[in-house]
């Protein structure tokens, strides 16, 4: 509310718009399943069906996963540039968590 940043996006996404209904923070690692919504990719890994409607996606995760991967870049990229704080954050808190779990990052192309 009332911050007045540089408008590199046209419509920034609103906190709703990116929040993960499993954990209820952002979305981190976005995955957009073919129901239209998104969990973040661990809290999505917990589960085979959509936290929200219940569609079950393990088979399209396994194939979706094989061709390019799990997460939505696109949406990914529109939260780490609307977000990169809340992104940094909870990147640390999951790396702090996750140490040894080397290798499995998604780096930036
Ligand atoms: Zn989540
Ligand atoms: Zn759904």
């Amino acid at each position: 509310m009332g911050r007045a940043g540089p408008a590199a996006a046209p419509r920034p996404p609103s906190m709703d718009d990116v929040r993960c209904p499993v954990c209820a923070d952002i979305l981190l690692e976005p995955v957009t399943m073919p129901c239209g919504h998104s969990a973040c990719l661990h809290c999505f890994e917990r589960s085979s069906c959509c936290p929200r409607c219940r569609l079950r996606v393990s088979s399209w995760a396994r194939k979706r996963s094989r061709e390019k991967g799990l997460v939505n870049a696109e949406l990914w990229d529109v939260v780490r540039r609307s977000y990169p704080e809340k992104c940094q954050r909870r990147l640390e808190q999951r790396d702090g968590q996750a140490a040894g779990e080397g290798g499995r990052l998604y780096s930036d192309s």
